[in-house]
Protein backbone atom coordinates (compact mmCIF):
# COMPACT_ATOMS: atom_id res chain seq x y z
CA UNK A 1 0.00 0.00 0.00
CA UNK A 2 1.19 3.70 -0.72
CA UNK A 3 2.18 5.26 2.06
CA UNK A 4 0.05 8.28 2.52
CA UNK A 5 3.18 10.94 3.23
CA UNK A 6 5.27 9.21 0.51
CA UNK A 7 8.49 11.90 0.32
CA UNK A 8 9.42 13.15 3.69
CA UNK A 9 11.31 16.54 2.59
CA UNK A 10 14.26 18.43 4.51
CA UNK A 11 14.17 22.10 4.80
CA UNK A 12 16.11 24.33 7.23
CA UNK A 13 16.63 20.91 9.25
CA UNK A 14 13.19 20.54 9.41
CA UNK A 15 11.07 17.22 7.62
CA UNK A 16 8.66 17.99 6.40
CA UNK A 17 5.77 15.25 5.23
CA UNK A 18 3.47 16.90 3.42
CA UNK A 19 1.82 16.85 -0.30
CA UNK A 20 -0.55 20.10 -0.70
CA UNK A 21 -3.81 19.79 -3.22
CA UNK A 22 -4.68 23.60 -3.93
CA UNK A 23 -8.17 23.22 -5.10
CA UNK A 24 -9.27 26.57 -6.45
CA UNK A 25 -12.09 28.15 -8.71
CA UNK A 26 -9.50 31.00 -9.74
CA UNK A 27 -5.73 31.30 -9.90
CA UNK A 28 -3.92 34.13 -11.30
CA UNK A 29 -2.83 34.65 -13.78
CA UNK A 30 -4.74 32.26 -15.58
CA UNK A 31 -8.20 33.13 -14.13
CA UNK A 32 -9.05 35.94 -11.68
CA UNK A 33 -12.12 37.69 -10.21
CA UNK A 34 -11.00 38.88 -6.58
CA UNK A 35 -8.25 37.89 -4.17
CA UNK A 36 -8.66 34.74 -3.88
CA UNK A 37 -6.98 34.32 -7.70
CA UNK A 38 -4.05 36.15 -5.69
CA UNK A 39 -3.80 33.58 -3.17
CA UNK A 40 -3.61 30.93 -4.92
CA UNK A 41 -1.36 31.69 -7.67
CA UNK A 42 1.21 32.88 -4.84
CA UNK A 43 1.26 30.88 -2.09
CA UNK A 44 1.93 27.74 -3.38
CA UNK A 45 5.56 28.86 -4.43
CA UNK A 46 6.39 29.91 -0.88
CA UNK A 47 4.40 26.62 0.41
CA UNK A 48 7.28 24.98 -1.90
CA UNK A 49 10.07 26.84 -0.88
CA UNK A 50 9.12 25.54 2.61
CA UNK A 51 9.24 22.14 1.35
CA UNK A 52 5.74 21.23 0.64
CA UNK A 53 4.84 19.53 -2.58
CA UNK A 54 2.16 21.66 -3.76
CA UNK A 55 -0.14 21.31 -6.36
CA UNK A 56 -2.95 23.26 -8.31
CA UNK A 57 -5.98 21.94 -9.73
CA UNK A 58 -8.51 24.65 -11.02
CA UNK A 59 -11.48 24.20 -14.12
CA UNK A 60 -10.27 25.32 -17.01
CA UNK A 61 -11.94 28.71 -18.34
CA UNK A 62 -11.60 30.07 -21.56
CA UNK A 63 -8.93 32.61 -19.89
CA UNK A 64 -6.96 29.86 -19.00
CA UNK A 65 -6.44 28.82 -22.91
CA UNK A 66 -5.67 32.51 -23.55
CA UNK A 67 -3.10 32.89 -20.38
CA UNK A 68 -1.69 29.28 -19.81
CA UNK A 69 1.49 28.45 -21.56
CA UNK A 70 1.48 24.63 -23.23
CA UNK A 71 -0.78 22.46 -21.75
CA UNK A 72 -0.09 18.43 -21.49
CA UNK A 73 -2.91 15.92 -21.75
CA UNK A 74 -3.44 13.81 -19.02
CA UNK A 75 -3.24 9.84 -20.29
CA UNK A 76 -6.77 9.11 -18.93
CA UNK A 77 -10.09 11.02 -18.91
CA UNK A 78 -12.64 10.79 -16.18
CA UNK A 79 -16.45 10.43 -15.99
CA UNK A 80 -18.31 12.10 -13.38
CA UNK A 81 -21.95 10.89 -12.81
CA UNK A 82 -24.53 13.77 -11.85
CA UNK A 83 -27.97 13.12 -12.01
CA UNK A 84 -29.29 11.50 -14.96
CA UNK A 85 -26.01 12.99 -16.36
CA UNK A 86 -22.50 11.53 -16.89
CA UNK A 87 -19.64 14.23 -17.60
CA UNK A 88 -16.68 12.91 -19.65
CA UNK A 89 -13.97 15.31 -18.43
CA UNK A 90 -10.67 15.90 -19.78
CA UNK A 91 -7.67 16.61 -17.50
CA UNK A 92 -4.59 18.67 -18.55
CA UNK A 93 -1.48 19.62 -16.94
CA UNK A 94 1.01 22.56 -17.07
CA UNK A 95 3.24 24.57 -14.51
CA UNK A 96 3.15 27.49 -13.54
CA UNK A 97 6.21 30.24 -14.11
CA UNK A 98 7.02 29.46 -10.45
CA UNK A 99 7.04 25.34 -11.56
CA UNK A 100 4.08 24.32 -9.35
CA UNK A 101 2.33 21.75 -11.35
CA UNK A 102 -1.02 22.83 -12.31
CA UNK A 103 -3.76 20.64 -13.19
CA UNK A 104 -6.95 21.80 -15.20
CA UNK A 105 -10.23 20.39 -15.61
CA UNK A 106 -11.92 20.42 -19.27
CA UNK A 107 -15.52 20.78 -19.97
CA UNK A 108 -16.49 23.14 -22.18
CA UNK A 109 -20.26 23.23 -22.15
CA UNK A 110 -19.08 24.21 -17.89
CA UNK A 111 -16.52 26.24 -18.07
CA UNK A 112 -15.94 27.73 -21.56
CA UNK A 113 -17.46 31.20 -20.89
CA UNK A 114 -16.69 34.82 -21.38
CA UNK A 115 -16.94 35.26 -17.42
CA UNK A 116 -16.09 32.54 -14.14
CA UNK A 117 -19.42 33.00 -12.35
CA UNK A 118 -21.80 35.00 -14.37
CA UNK A 119 -21.96 37.99 -16.80
CA UNK A 120 -22.45 41.84 -15.42
CA UNK A 121 -25.75 41.98 -17.07
CA UNK A 122 -27.38 38.85 -16.68
CA UNK A 123 -26.04 38.08 -13.36
CA UNK A 124 -24.48 34.14 -11.76
CA UNK A 125 -24.41 31.73 -14.16
CA UNK A 126 -27.87 29.38 -13.64
CA UNK A 127 -25.72 26.22 -13.60
CA UNK A 128 -23.16 27.64 -11.26
CA UNK A 129 -24.03 24.69 -8.97
CA UNK A 130 -23.49 21.95 -10.96
CA UNK A 131 -20.04 23.43 -12.64
CA UNK A 132 -18.83 23.21 -9.22
CA UNK A 133 -20.10 20.06 -7.77
CA UNK A 134 -18.55 18.76 -10.98
CA UNK A 135 -15.23 20.44 -10.03
CA UNK A 136 -15.61 19.28 -6.38
CA UNK A 137 -16.29 15.57 -7.45
CA UNK A 138 -13.51 15.89 -9.49
CA UNK A 139 -10.58 15.71 -7.19
CA UNK A 140 -10.71 12.70 -6.06
CA UNK A 141 -10.74 11.37 -9.34
CA UNK A 142 -7.45 13.74 -10.42
CA UNK A 143 -5.73 11.79 -7.32
CA UNK A 144 -6.34 8.65 -8.98
CA UNK A 145 -5.57 9.91 -12.20
CA UNK A 146 -1.76 10.72 -11.19
CA UNK A 147 -1.06 9.04 -8.40
CA UNK A 148 -0.87 11.44 -6.13
CA UNK A 149 -2.43 11.56 -2.75
CA UNK A 150 -2.29 14.70 -0.78
CA UNK A 151 -2.09 15.19 2.78
CA UNK A 152 -3.84 17.57 2.20
CA UNK A 153 -6.25 19.44 0.55
CA UNK A 154 -6.30 23.26 0.72
CA UNK A 155 -10.06 24.32 -0.42
CA UNK A 156 -10.85 27.95 -1.17
CA UNK A 157 -14.30 29.29 -0.91
CA UNK A 158 -17.71 28.36 -1.32
CA UNK A 159 -16.81 26.47 -5.19
CA UNK A 160 -14.99 23.77 -3.39
CA UNK A 161 -16.67 23.71 0.04
CA UNK A 162 -18.21 20.69 -1.61
CA UNK A 163 -15.01 18.89 -1.47
CA UNK A 164 -14.63 19.21 2.33
CA UNK A 165 -17.95 17.19 2.60
CA UNK A 166 -16.43 14.40 0.50
CA UNK A 167 -13.94 13.63 1.75
CA UNK A 168 -15.20 13.20 5.50
CA UNK A 169 -18.25 11.48 4.08
CA UNK A 170 -16.52 9.31 1.83
CA UNK A 171 -13.02 9.78 0.53
CA UNK A 172 -11.64 9.22 4.03
CA UNK A 173 -12.44 5.46 4.08
CA UNK A 174 -9.59 4.81 0.87
CA UNK A 175 -7.15 3.77 2.98
CA UNK A 176 -4.94 5.90 0.33
CA UNK A 177 -6.30 9.38 2.32
CA UNK A 178 -6.89 7.66 5.90
CA UNK A 179 -4.18 10.08 7.41
CA UNK A 180 -4.99 13.32 5.32
CA UNK A 181 -6.74 15.97 6.13
CA UNK A 182 -8.45 19.16 5.28
CA UNK A 183 -8.03 23.20 5.30
CA UNK A 184 -10.77 25.08 4.37
CA UNK A 185 -10.10 29.08 3.64
CA UNK A 186 -12.45 31.91 3.76
CA UNK A 187 -11.43 34.42 1.36
CA UNK A 188 -14.68 36.48 1.71
CA UNK A 189 -17.80 35.24 3.73
CA UNK A 190 -20.49 36.88 1.78
CA UNK A 191 -20.25 34.74 -1.16
CA UNK A 192 -21.92 31.68 0.15
CA UNK A 193 -23.02 29.51 -2.74
CA UNK A 194 -26.41 29.35 -1.78
CA UNK A 195 -29.02 27.10 -4.12
CA UNK A 196 -32.40 26.05 -3.80
CA UNK A 197 -32.66 22.74 -2.07
CA UNK A 198 -33.59 20.67 -5.57
CA UNK A 199 -29.71 20.70 -6.00
CA UNK A 200 -28.85 18.46 -3.12
CA UNK A 201 -29.90 15.31 -5.29
CA UNK A 202 -27.35 16.33 -7.40
CA UNK A 203 -24.60 16.69 -4.95
CA UNK A 204 -24.04 13.13 -4.55
CA UNK A 205 -24.01 13.50 -0.83
CA UNK A 206 -25.53 11.21 1.51
CA UNK A 207 -29.30 12.27 2.78
CA UNK A 208 -27.42 12.85 6.90
CA UNK A 209 -25.73 15.77 5.23
CA UNK A 210 -29.15 17.63 4.18
CA UNK A 211 -29.53 18.95 8.17
CA UNK A 212 -28.37 21.93 9.57
CA UNK A 213 -25.37 20.13 10.90
CA UNK A 214 -24.34 19.76 7.37
CA UNK A 215 -24.82 21.90 3.98
CA UNK A 216 -28.98 22.55 4.76
CA UNK A 217 -28.90 26.58 5.68
CA UNK A 218 -32.79 27.27 5.93
CA UNK A 219 -34.28 25.28 3.18
CA UNK A 220 -31.53 25.54 0.94
CA UNK A 221 -27.97 24.16 -0.21
CA UNK A 222 -25.19 26.23 1.17
CA UNK A 223 -21.63 25.18 -0.39
CA UNK A 224 -19.55 27.14 1.99
CA UNK A 225 -21.50 25.93 4.60
CA UNK A 226 -19.96 22.74 3.42
CA UNK A 227 -16.23 23.96 3.97
CA UNK A 228 -17.14 25.24 7.53
CA UNK A 229 -18.62 21.97 8.84
CA UNK A 230 -16.58 19.49 7.30
CA UNK A 231 -13.33 20.38 7.08
CA UNK A 232 -10.51 19.59 9.56
CA UNK A 233 -9.65 23.33 9.77
CA UNK A 234 -10.72 26.75 8.86
CA UNK A 235 -8.42 29.45 8.04
CA UNK A 236 -9.26 33.15 6.51
CA UNK A 237 -7.21 35.73 5.17
CA UNK A 238 -6.76 37.80 8.60
CA UNK A 239 -6.81 37.54 12.27
CA UNK A 240 -9.83 40.50 12.61
CA UNK A 241 -11.46 39.17 10.18
CA UNK A 242 -11.33 35.69 11.93
CA UNK A 243 -12.42 37.09 14.99
CA UNK A 244 -15.18 39.40 13.43
CA UNK A 245 -16.77 36.61 11.18
CA UNK A 246 -17.97 35.21 14.37
CA UNK A 247 -20.46 37.99 15.07
CA UNK A 248 -24.00 38.79 13.61
CA UNK A 249 -22.65 42.30 12.02
CA UNK A 250 -19.68 39.85 9.46
CA UNK A 251 -20.89 36.69 9.55
CA UNK A 252 -23.65 36.80 6.92
CA UNK A 253 -26.20 34.33 8.73
CA UNK A 254 -22.97 31.56 9.66
CA UNK A 255 -21.10 33.05 12.50
CA UNK A 256 -23.30 30.49 14.74
CA UNK A 257 -21.28 27.95 12.78
CA UNK A 258 -18.41 29.80 12.80
CA UNK A 259 -18.43 30.21 16.08
CA UNK A 260 -18.80 26.45 17.27
CA UNK A 261 -15.82 26.06 15.41
CA UNK A 262 -13.94 28.97 16.36
CA UNK A 263 -11.12 26.29 17.95
CA UNK A 264 -10.41 25.55 14.48
CA UNK A 265 -10.42 28.98 13.11
CA UNK A 266 -7.47 31.10 12.55
CA UNK A 267 -6.78 34.16 10.77
CA UNK A 268 -3.45 34.14 8.11
CA UNK A 269 -3.01 37.60 6.58
CA UNK A 270 -2.74 37.48 2.89
CA UNK A 271 0.79 38.37 1.48
CA UNK A 272 1.65 40.49 -1.22
CA UNK A 273 3.66 39.94 -4.38
CA UNK A 274 6.86 41.45 -3.23
CA UNK A 275 8.74 41.23 -6.22
CA UNK A 276 5.62 43.32 -8.48
CA UNK A 277 5.21 45.56 -5.96
CA UNK A 278 8.59 46.76 -5.24
CA UNK A 279 8.45 51.00 -5.29
CA UNK A 280 12.88 50.09 -6.22
CA UNK A 281 11.98 48.04 -9.53
CA UNK A 282 8.59 48.93 -10.55
CA UNK A 283 8.81 49.33 -14.54
CA UNK A 284 5.58 50.94 -14.16
CA UNK A 285 7.20 54.26 -12.28
CA UNK A 286 8.67 56.89 -13.90
CA UNK A 287 11.53 57.46 -11.76
CA UNK A 288 12.18 54.53 -8.84
CA UNK A 289 12.45 55.29 -5.10
CA UNK A 290 13.20 53.39 -2.09
CA UNK A 291 12.86 54.64 2.21
CA UNK A 292 16.71 55.76 1.73
CA UNK A 293 15.72 58.12 -0.98
CA UNK A 294 12.51 59.20 -1.30
CA UNK A 295 12.99 61.78 -4.69
CA UNK A 296 11.41 59.71 -6.65
CA UNK A 297 7.77 59.50 -5.12
CA UNK A 298 7.69 63.09 -6.25
CA UNK A 299 8.35 62.31 -10.00
CA UNK A 300 5.21 59.96 -9.39
CA UNK A 301 3.46 62.60 -8.40
CA UNK A 302 4.22 64.68 -10.73
CA UNK A 303 3.09 61.93 -12.99
CA UNK A 304 -0.10 61.22 -11.51
CA UNK A 305 -1.44 64.48 -11.57
CA UNK A 306 -0.43 64.57 -15.19
CA UNK A 307 -2.46 61.43 -16.23
CA UNK A 308 -5.38 62.08 -14.27
CA UNK A 309 -5.43 65.49 -15.62
CA UNK A 310 -5.54 68.07 -12.76
CA UNK A 311 -4.43 71.66 -13.41
CA UNK A 312 -0.55 71.99 -12.92
CA UNK A 313 -0.32 74.71 -10.43
CA UNK A 314 -2.81 72.06 -8.18
CA UNK A 315 -0.39 69.57 -7.97
CA UNK A 316 1.54 70.46 -4.83
CA UNK A 317 -1.49 69.96 -3.05
CA UNK A 318 -1.64 66.57 -0.89
CA UNK A 319 -2.73 63.90 -3.67
CA UNK A 320 -5.29 61.17 -2.06
CA UNK A 321 -5.47 58.46 -4.17
CA UNK A 322 -7.95 54.98 -4.21
CA UNK A 323 -8.31 51.64 -6.59
CA UNK A 324 -10.97 49.70 -5.64
CA UNK A 325 -14.28 47.75 -7.07
CA UNK A 326 -17.27 50.33 -6.60
CA UNK A 327 -18.75 48.19 -4.90
CA UNK A 328 -20.91 48.92 -1.48
CA UNK A 329 -18.83 47.01 0.57
CA UNK A 330 -15.77 49.22 -0.24
CA UNK A 331 -17.17 52.38 1.54
CA UNK A 332 -18.49 54.43 -1.17
CA UNK A 333 -21.46 55.74 0.40
CA UNK A 334 -18.88 57.10 3.05
CA UNK A 335 -16.96 58.70 0.12
CA UNK A 336 -20.36 59.74 -1.76
CA UNK A 337 -21.30 61.45 1.72
CA UNK A 338 -18.07 63.15 2.35
CA UNK A 339 -17.00 64.49 -0.87
CA UNK A 340 -18.40 67.97 -0.58
CA UNK A 341 -16.53 68.71 2.59
CA UNK A 342 -13.28 67.00 1.12
CA UNK A 343 -13.32 69.32 -1.53
CA UNK A 344 -14.13 72.12 0.40
CA UNK A 345 -9.96 71.56 1.45
CA UNK A 346 -6.78 71.98 -0.08
CA UNK A 347 -6.72 68.39 -1.71
CA UNK A 348 -6.83 66.29 -5.35
CA UNK A 349 -8.47 62.97 -5.28
CA UNK A 350 -7.93 60.61 -8.00
CA UNK A 351 -9.83 57.49 -8.15
CA UNK A 352 -9.44 54.08 -10.54
CA UNK A 353 -12.30 51.94 -10.22
CA UNK A 354 -14.75 49.48 -12.08
CA UNK A 355 -18.33 48.64 -11.29
CA UNK A 356 -21.65 49.50 -9.94
CA UNK A 357 -23.12 52.32 -12.25
CA UNK A 358 -25.06 54.02 -9.82
CA UNK A 359 -22.03 54.81 -7.53
CA UNK A 360 -20.04 55.65 -10.64
CA UNK A 361 -23.03 58.52 -11.57
CA UNK A 362 -22.56 59.51 -7.77
CA UNK A 363 -19.23 60.20 -8.21
CA UNK A 364 -19.49 61.59 -11.92
CA UNK A 365 -22.45 64.19 -10.69
CA UNK A 366 -19.61 65.45 -8.21
CA UNK A 367 -16.42 65.12 -10.49
CA UNK A 368 -18.60 67.69 -12.31
CA UNK A 369 -18.62 70.13 -9.60
CA UNK A 370 -14.90 69.86 -9.26
CA UNK A 371 -13.34 68.36 -12.66
CA UNK A 372 -10.20 70.06 -11.91
CA UNK A 373 -9.53 68.72 -8.67
CA UNK A 374 -11.39 65.25 -8.41
CA UNK A 375 -10.98 62.78 -11.09
CA UNK A 376 -12.67 58.98 -11.42
CA UNK A 377 -10.50 56.73 -13.78
CA UNK A 378 -12.91 54.07 -14.74
CA UNK A 379 -11.29 51.23 -16.40
CA UNK A 380 -9.00 48.12 -14.85
CA UNK A 381 -5.82 49.52 -15.54
CA UNK A 382 -2.96 47.81 -13.80
CA UNK A 383 -0.15 50.71 -14.59
CA UNK A 384 -2.27 53.28 -13.29
CA UNK A 385 -2.75 51.44 -10.03
CA UNK A 386 1.05 51.24 -9.72
CA UNK A 387 1.02 54.87 -10.54
CA UNK A 388 -1.34 55.73 -7.69
CA UNK A 389 0.31 53.34 -5.17
CA UNK A 390 3.59 55.41 -6.02
CA UNK A 391 2.30 59.05 -6.83
CA UNK A 392 -0.56 59.53 -4.23
CA UNK A 393 0.51 61.15 -0.81
CA UNK A 394 -2.56 59.07 0.98
CA UNK A 395 -4.49 56.18 0.23
CA UNK A 396 -8.07 56.05 1.24
CA UNK A 397 -9.72 52.75 2.06
CA UNK A 398 -12.99 53.14 3.85
CA UNK A 399 -14.19 49.62 3.38
CA UNK A 400 -17.37 48.71 5.51
CA UNK A 401 -15.93 45.15 6.06
CA UNK A 402 -12.45 43.82 4.04
CA UNK A 403 -11.77 40.05 4.88
CA UNK A 404 -7.90 41.02 4.14
CA UNK A 405 -7.08 44.05 1.42
CA UNK A 406 -4.48 44.27 -0.74
CA UNK A 407 -4.37 47.89 -1.93
CA UNK A 408 -3.27 48.99 1.65
CA UNK A 409 -0.41 46.72 1.95
CA UNK A 410 1.25 47.90 -1.48
CA UNK A 411 0.32 51.45 -0.41
CA UNK A 412 2.05 51.08 2.66
CA UNK A 413 5.21 49.05 0.86
CA UNK A 414 5.21 52.53 -1.73
CA UNK A 415 5.26 54.66 1.29
CA UNK A 416 2.01 56.13 0.46
CA UNK A 417 -0.01 56.37 3.82
CA UNK A 418 -3.09 54.72 3.79
CA UNK A 419 -6.39 56.20 6.02
CA UNK A 420 -8.33 53.08 6.71
CA UNK A 421 -11.57 51.43 8.54
CA UNK A 422 -10.40 49.49 11.21
CA UNK A 423 -11.80 46.33 9.89
CA UNK A 424 -10.72 43.11 8.91
CA UNK A 425 -7.31 42.91 7.29
CA UNK A 426 -7.19 46.69 7.17
CA UNK A 427 -7.22 47.01 11.05
CA UNK A 428 -4.53 44.26 11.24
CA UNK A 429 -2.05 45.24 9.01
CA UNK A 430 -2.09 49.23 9.70
CA UNK A 431 -0.89 50.71 12.63
CA UNK A 432 -2.69 53.67 13.51
CA UNK A 433 -0.65 57.00 13.99
CA UNK A 434 -2.86 58.62 16.27
CA UNK A 435 -2.68 56.16 19.05
CA UNK A 436 0.60 54.97 18.23
CA UNK A 437 3.30 57.89 17.40
CA UNK A 438 6.36 55.86 17.46
CA UNK A 439 5.27 52.91 15.74
CA UNK A 440 2.31 54.18 13.37
CA UNK A 441 2.12 53.42 9.89
CA UNK A 442 -0.82 55.21 8.93
CA UNK A 443 -4.49 56.44 10.20
CA UNK A 444 -7.81 54.64 11.48
CA UNK A 445 -11.72 55.87 11.63
CA UNK A 446 -12.89 53.28 14.46
CA UNK A 447 -16.78 53.95 13.89
CA UNK A 448 -18.02 53.51 10.14
CA UNK A 449 -19.64 56.73 9.68
CA UNK A 450 -18.53 60.06 7.80
CA UNK A 451 -17.25 62.45 10.57
CA UNK A 452 -14.91 59.84 11.64
CA UNK A 453 -13.88 59.49 8.45
CA UNK A 454 -13.50 63.08 7.21
CA UNK A 455 -11.67 63.70 10.57
CA UNK A 456 -9.08 61.03 10.65
CA UNK A 457 -8.33 62.57 6.71
CA UNK A 458 -8.17 65.92 8.44
CA UNK A 459 -5.91 64.98 10.87
CA UNK A 460 -3.57 62.60 8.40
CA UNK A 461 -3.71 65.98 6.22
CA UNK A 462 -2.57 68.12 9.54
CA UNK A 463 0.43 65.43 9.13
CA UNK A 464 1.56 65.20 5.97
CA UNK A 465 2.74 69.44 6.51
CA UNK A 466 5.26 68.36 9.40
CA UNK A 467 7.81 66.71 6.13
CA UNK A 468 10.03 65.01 8.66
CA UNK A 469 7.09 63.06 10.72
CA UNK A 470 5.54 62.14 7.70
CA UNK A 471 8.93 60.86 6.57
CA UNK A 472 9.59 58.95 9.49
CA UNK A 473 5.62 57.03 9.09
CA UNK A 474 7.02 56.53 5.38
CA UNK A 475 9.96 54.67 6.89
CA UNK A 476 8.23 52.55 8.88
CA UNK A 477 5.42 51.78 6.48
CA UNK A 478 8.18 51.06 4.22
CA UNK A 479 10.05 48.38 6.51
CA UNK A 480 6.97 46.40 7.00
CA UNK A 481 7.45 42.38 6.02
CA UNK A 482 3.88 41.57 3.48
CA UNK A 483 5.97 38.56 1.85
CA UNK A 484 3.93 35.58 1.11
CA UNK A 485 7.09 33.49 2.76
CA UNK A 486 5.96 34.99 6.33
CA UNK A 487 1.94 33.81 5.56
CA UNK A 488 3.33 30.66 4.23
CA UNK A 489 5.26 30.11 7.39
CA UNK A 490 2.07 30.12 8.98
CA UNK A 491 0.00 27.63 6.88
CA UNK A 492 2.88 25.14 7.15
CA UNK A 493 1.59 25.34 10.84
CA UNK A 494 -2.21 25.12 10.35
CA UNK A 495 -1.37 21.85 8.01
CA UNK A 496 1.23 20.38 10.57
CA UNK A 497 -1.34 20.82 13.82
CA UNK A 498 -4.31 18.76 11.33
CA UNK A 499 -1.96 15.88 10.55
CA UNK A 500 -0.11 15.57 13.72
CA UNK A 501 -4.50 15.37 14.95
CA UNK A 502 -4.90 12.77 12.40
CA UNK A 503 -2.51 10.72 14.04
CA UNK A 504 -2.94 10.91 17.48
CA UNK A 505 -6.15 9.58 15.98
CA UNK A 506 -5.09 7.02 13.69
CA UNK A 507 -6.87 5.46 11.07
CA UNK A 508 -10.90 6.43 11.61
CA UNK A 509 -12.99 3.57 13.54
CA UNK A 510 -16.17 2.91 11.76
CA UNK A 511 -17.47 1.61 8.84
CA UNK A 512 -16.77 2.41 4.77
CA UNK A 513 -19.75 3.91 3.71
CA UNK A 514 -21.20 2.02 0.49
CA UNK A 515 -22.01 3.53 -2.70
CA UNK A 516 -24.82 6.08 -2.10
CA UNK A 517 -28.22 6.22 -3.86
CA UNK A 518 -26.22 3.39 -6.37
CA UNK A 519 -23.68 6.13 -7.18
CA UNK A 520 -19.77 5.49 -6.15
CA UNK A 521 -17.91 8.91 -5.48
P1 LIG B 1 -10.96 42.90 -3.64
O1 LIG B 1 -10.29 41.57 -3.87
O2 LIG B 1 -12.03 42.89 -2.60
O3 LIG B 1 -11.40 43.58 -4.90
P2 LIG B 1 -8.35 43.79 -2.75
O4 LIG B 1 -7.81 45.08 -2.22
O5 LIG B 1 -8.10 42.58 -1.89
O6 LIG B 1 -9.88 43.94 -3.04
O7 LIG B 1 -7.70 43.50 -4.16
C1 LIG B 1 -8.04 44.23 -5.29
C2 LIG B 1 -6.99 44.02 -6.35
O8 LIG B 1 -7.49 44.45 -7.61
C3 LIG B 1 -5.76 44.79 -6.12
O9 LIG B 1 -4.66 44.13 -6.70
C4 LIG B 1 -6.07 46.11 -6.86
O10 LIG B 1 -4.91 46.84 -7.16
C5 LIG B 1 -6.76 45.61 -8.06
N1 LIG B 1 -7.72 46.53 -8.68
C6 LIG B 1 -9.00 46.78 -8.31
N2 LIG B 1 -9.59 47.64 -9.18
C7 LIG B 1 -8.66 47.96 -10.10
C8 LIG B 1 -8.66 48.79 -11.27
N3 LIG B 1 -9.73 49.48 -11.66
N4 LIG B 1 -7.53 48.84 -12.00
C9 LIG B 1 -6.42 48.16 -11.62
N5 LIG B 1 -6.36 47.36 -10.54
C10 LIG B 1 -7.46 47.25 -9.78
Amino acid sequence: MRRPFARPILVESRVFEMQVLFCASEVAPFAKSGGLADVAGSLPKSLHKLGCDVRIFMPLYRSVRERAPALDPLPQDIIIPIGTHDYHIHLWKSRTESGIPIYFLEKDELYDRSYLYGSPIRGDYEDNAERFIVFSLAVRQLCAAIDWHPSIFHLHDWQTGLVAAYFQTNWRYDPRFGRSGTVFTIHNIAYQGVFPARFFSLTNLPPSAWSPQGIEFWGNCNFLKAGLVYSDFITTVSPRYASEITTRDFGFGLDGVLKERKDSLRGILNGIDINTWDPQTDPSLPRNYSANDLAGKKACKAALCRLAGFVEESCDLPLLGMISRLAAQKGFDLIEEILPDLMKLPVNLVILATGDAAIETNIRDMEKLYPNRLKLVNRYDEEMAHLIEAGADIFLMPSRYEPCGLNQMYSLRYGTIPVVHATGGLDDSVTDVLVHPESGTGFKFYKYEQNAFLETIRSALELLKDARKWVEIQKRAMALDFSWDRSARQYVEVYENVLAAKKELGTRPGPKPGPIGGVVF
